[in-house]
């Protein structure tokens, strides 16, 4: 069968890796892509017959297809992905920054509409398994801060995948305040964000991907894991599978791990 796809975001960084994704997929087919007003697409050979609209709804309209990908912001990215849940359009969205009631309200129109729709804070497989090896070291070492490093031209912080793995590790770490009971910040920031006692620190650097560290503090022993995507390319093998996994869903399913063969 071939999967036709929509495609918001052509231009990006993450889209045009989807574009040679897409073309180089004998499976995939690109139907259209989703771009603002008047913009101009890289003469990617896989785009040249297809059609460009500014427009989400009359793009879902017009064109048949099987799934929509969000690689955008998260300003455009959960309007357009509501719009093609409700044209029946299974969704893959990779943008990050959506809230959790944007996620529940997809949820709901998935559920109702029973269509699929996988969000992902992170394609990179091998990030997934850090967030996965991070839940289980979580039940043995309960202190924990997480080092997330990015491109300066991330907006966000802190990341998707931070604020994921924080999700995760809650599922069995025992709630705890960490560092000293009465520590303070001479300089504001000093000790990163705070969610239920763990700290998150976001670094913002040219010449960065995206980077985690998770690292767990115990008696006389640390336990770091540690996942850096070095292209945008990493992306690529997770957002695939997400587009063949999103085929038989009726819901809404977040995060890549869930529909990886690996629980
Ligand atoms: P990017 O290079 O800034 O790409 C975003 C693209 O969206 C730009 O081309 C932007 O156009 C376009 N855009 C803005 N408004 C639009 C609209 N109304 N319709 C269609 N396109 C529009 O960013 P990126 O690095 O590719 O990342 C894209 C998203 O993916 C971000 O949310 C990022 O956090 C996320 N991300 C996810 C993963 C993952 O594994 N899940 C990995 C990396 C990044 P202009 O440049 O003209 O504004």
């Amino acid at each position: 069968m071939t999967v036709k796809i929509i495609l918001a975001g052509p231009r990006g960084k993450m889209g045009s890796e989807a574009l040679n994704m897409i073309h180089n997929e004998d499976k995939f087919q690109l139907v259209a892509c989703i771009d603002k007003p008047n913009s101009e697409l890289p003469d990617f050979t896989s785009t040249t017959e297809v059609p460009v609209y500014s427009n989400a709804t009359q793009c879902f309209t017009e064109v048949e297809a099987d799934v929509y990908i969000d690689l955008t912001i998260p300003e455009v990215g959960f309007p357009h992905t509501k719009q093609a849940l409700e044209h029946n359009i299974r969704a893959v969205v990779g943008t990050s920054g959506f809230t959790s009631e944007q996620i529940q309200e997809l949820t709901t129109i998935a559920n109702e509409n029973k269509v699929g729709c996988i969000i992902a804070p992170n394609f990179a497989l091998g990030a997934v398994l850090m967030m996965l090896f991070s839940k289980m070291a979580a039940t043995y070492f309960p202190d924990v801060e997480i080092i997330e490093k990015h491109h300066d031209n991330k907006i966000d912080a802190p990341s998707g995948t931070a604020t994921k793995t924080i999700e995760m590790i809650q599922q069995t770490r025992q709630t705890k305040q960490q560092g000293h009971p009465d520590e303070y910040e001479i300089m504001q920031g000093a000790r990163g964000a705070e969610c239920d006692g763990m700290r998150v620190h976001s670094m913002r650097l040219p010449g960065l991907v995206a980077h985690q560290e998770v690292i767990f503090g115990g008696t006389s022993e640390l336990l770091t894991i540690k996942h850096d995507s070095f292209h945008r390319e990493s992306f690529m093998n997770g957002l695939k599978l997400a587009v063949n996994e999103v085929l038989p869903l009726q819901t809404l399913v977040y995060g890549l791990e869930n529909v990886m063969d690996i629980n």
